[in-house]
């Protein structure tokens, strides 16, 4: 039997999901009989039914489970959470056969899902790759795995390697890309919990660090201060959303996280506690260096425009990334 359409069936029915998730992942489900999908479902919200209860509940004529077969994207879970667990729902149901894309990493699953399917006398099987079932839930994923927020890293860089010109206090940031790279940026900041900035980026540019060229909500800014760049007053209470300060003597009023910002190792963990879950680190160099150096560097994106300068200040080094596209003028990398 190919399991491989009722598989990917269940990834595009999990995608329905998008955005709304959070903090749980996104699951779809098919149920199966005689090589028909006789029911399907997906995980909407966090708090409502989960994609297996959905898939069963969508069956008309319920008999047939009895002969059918469930396909899931994810494990189905084995705790009482907000719902009760899918995988006493699929036995109580008598589905004889589970086929399933990827085990649950969460460690209140990881494995007792297919442990109780497998105690009831189902057959279970999974999907001969895993990969893509875990690259559609990749926060969740980088959650559970590396009990940290998922760190996607951008910016800019123009032909010479250089993402600024060298330049005094007064001057402004040199723009490197153009309106295309803008935008989606702005996409990818809708997409994300926070966004990761030095208090000398904040203290020369005064960045509002909001959404506003595209859809969603604007991220959490995460500052993390120097005592050689203080932050303006102003400028923090500007900020549409509150920020979260790292580092030490966090300005009074303000919440954050009292450490030595330079050492990531203190305060990366904590961002937990804050809720964030995926984070944009957007510079500076150093910052961006020191996340792919530490190996947190989840996710790349970079432009590089055409453009070329004599001097200025370095771009982080990279590691090689495949993933290539031209957007406007310049050229998008990502890995
Ligand atoms: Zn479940």
């Amino acid at each position: 039997m190919d399991h491989s359409k009722f598989l990917t069936r269940c990834l595009q029915l999990a995608n329905y999901g998008r955005g709304t998730t959070s903090p749980n992942p996104m699951v779809g489900a098919v149920v199966v009989h005689n090589g028909l999908i006789i029911g399907e479902g997906y995980h909407r919200k966090a708090g409502e039914p989960h994609a297996e209860v959905m898939a069963i509940r969508s069956v008309e004529n319920r008999d047939l489970l009895k002969q059918s077969t469930l396909y899931c994207s994810l494990e189905p879970c084995a705790h009482y959470g907000k719902t009760p667990p899918c995988c006493e729902l699929i036995s109580s149901q008598s589905i004889p056969h589970v086929v399933i894309g990827t085990g649950d990493p969460h460690s209140k699953v990881d494995g007792k899902g297919v442990a109780h399917l497998r105690s009831h006398g189902i057959k279970v099987e999974f999907a001969p790759s895993p990969h893509k079932f875990q690259r559609l839930n990749e926060v969740f994923w980088t959650n559970m795995t590396k009990n940290r927020p998922q760190f996607t890293l951008k910016w800019a860089e123009n032909a010479s390697g250089y993402i600024d010109r060298t330049r005094t206090a007064e001057e402004k940031a040199m723009r490197i890309s153009g309106p295309l790279a803008a935008l989606r940026t702005h996409q990818l900041r809708g997409s994300v919990d926070g966004i990761l900035i030095s208090s000398k980026t904040a203290h020369f540019d005064l960045p509002s660090l909001t959404t506003r060229k595209w859809f969603g909500q604007s991220p959490t800014p995460i500052i993390l201060l120097s005592q050689d760049f203080p932050l303006k007053r102003e400028w923090l209470s500007s900020l549409e959303v509150q920020p979260i300060i790292i580092g030490n003597k966090i300005p009074h009023g303000y919440s954050g996280i009292n450490c030595n910002p330079r050492n990531l190792e203190q305060w990366v963990p904590k961002l937990f506690d804050f809720g964030l879950n995926h984070i944009l680190v957007e510079g500076g160099t150093r910052i961006l260096q020191s996340f792919i150096d530490g190996g947190l560097a989840d996710s790349i994106h970079r432009y590089i425009s055409s453009d070329r300068l004599e001097d200025g200040v370095s771009a982080p080094n990279a590691p090689i990334l495949t993933t290539t596209a031209e957007l406007g003028n310049d050229r998008y990398e990502r890995s």
